[in-house]
């Protein structure tokens, strides 16, 4: 078991597998980076399959692959195959942005994937163009349905940006609820690669929208769940996923491992230490998880009062497509 110094146990890895990606999200990697790091700094998928072994050995239960766009990597299921094939009974699943799917999905799943998270923010789609700077709506909506019908446990993401696609807060909500799958809301978080303009609707703001349409009932939280969820009176259930809000950071069981090999104990800080050129080694690999679960800070210091942010030159400069998200 992986406990850190605030008593909360750590059980969920994200894995990293490249920060490339095919879209230019506004939020996320509006541009491209001056340049990707090169291949050989990256770790390989027999590198990250070492300190996995290691992770799931000391108390890992739950995987996420994620990145950047994890699609774009070559093989992905040939990663995922080795990591169900280790531990079959592991909690495994995908974060991606839906537009390779399609062709993906039959044999993510044939590898042991049954759980797939899809990032759709627009139904619309210059919407969607804006948002992603790529016209792949009808592409993603494809993706989704291949991985309804491949018998995935789809979810869907949406950051809900002011002014941009807080409109479609319903629409959104009625595409997840009609296709029986949870959707879960996303309030913006800031980040210095972000496109500067940018402003998160509240998570009370979208509720509002959402309960002028709709009866709805918070839900005792799940364990260790990131999201808030709700109930509607027709028995769908939703969520919000508010990093803002102090219990977030109260439950928080996860850590990060990032292409490169950084392994990150939270989003908002600098903090991390890297396993590459160590993975060869089974003690110098666990000392690294033990120490970074060791220092896990205890909250973030997200704040929707910009005012309130504090200066500290410890907050994380990494792009969301660094960590993972
Ligand atoms: N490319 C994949 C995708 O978009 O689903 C996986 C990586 S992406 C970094 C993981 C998640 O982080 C996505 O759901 C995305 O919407 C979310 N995300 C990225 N930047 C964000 C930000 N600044 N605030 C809130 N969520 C963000
Ligand atoms: Fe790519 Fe995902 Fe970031 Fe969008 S959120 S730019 S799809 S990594």
């Amino acid at each position: 078991m992986l406990i850190d110094s605030f008593d909360r146990e750590v059980e969920y890895l994200r894995v990293s597998v490249t920060q490339r990606c095919n879209f230019r999200c506004q939020y996320c990697m509006p541009e491209k980076p001056f340049e990707w790091t090169p291949k050989e700094n990256l770790l390989s998928y027999e590198e990250m399959f070492s300190f996995i072994k290691i992770a799931i050995d000391n108390g890992i239960k739950k995987i996420r692959i994620t990145g950047g766009e994890p699609l774009v990597r070559e093989n992905l299921d040939q990663f995922i195959k080795m990591i169900n094939t280790y531990k079959s009974d592991i909690d495994l699943a995908l974060t991606t942005n839906g537009y390779l799917l399609k062709s993906q999905v039959e044999k993510l799943k044939k590898a042991g994937l049954n759980r797939i998270n899809i990032s759709i923010d627009s139904l619309e789609k210059e919407t969607f163009w804006y948002l992603t700077k790529k016209n792949v709506l009808q592409n993603v909506l494809d993706g989704i349905d291949a991985a309804v019908d491949a018998g995935m446990i789809v979810k869907l993401n949406s950051v809900i940006l002011k002014d941009i696609n807080e409109n479609e807060v319903m629409s959104l909500y009625e595409f997840a609820k009609n296709r029986g799958i949870q959707i879960r809301f996303i309030e913006y978080m800031e980040n210095e690669s972000a496109y500067s303009n940018l402003k998160t609707m509240q998570s009370k703001e979208i509720l509002e929208i959402i309960s002028g349409q709709q009866l709805i009932q918070e839900l005792v939280a799940k364990e260790n769940s990131a999201a808030k969820l709700y109930v509607d009176n027709s028995g769908y259930t939703f969520g919000i996923i508010e990093p803002y809000d102090d219990s977030f950071c109260k439950t928080c069981n996860r850590i990060r491992l990032s292409a490169e090999g950084d392994l990150i104990p939270c989003l908002y800080y600098e903090d991390s230490q890297s396993i590459k050129g160590k993975t060869s080694s089974k003690d110098d690999m666990e000392h690294i998880l033990k120490e970074v679960i060791k220092n896990k800070p205890e909250k973030n210091r997200w704040s929707h009062n910009s005012t309130e942010t504090v200066n500290n030159e410890n907050i994380s400069s990494r792009a969301f497509y660094f960590t993972g998200g």
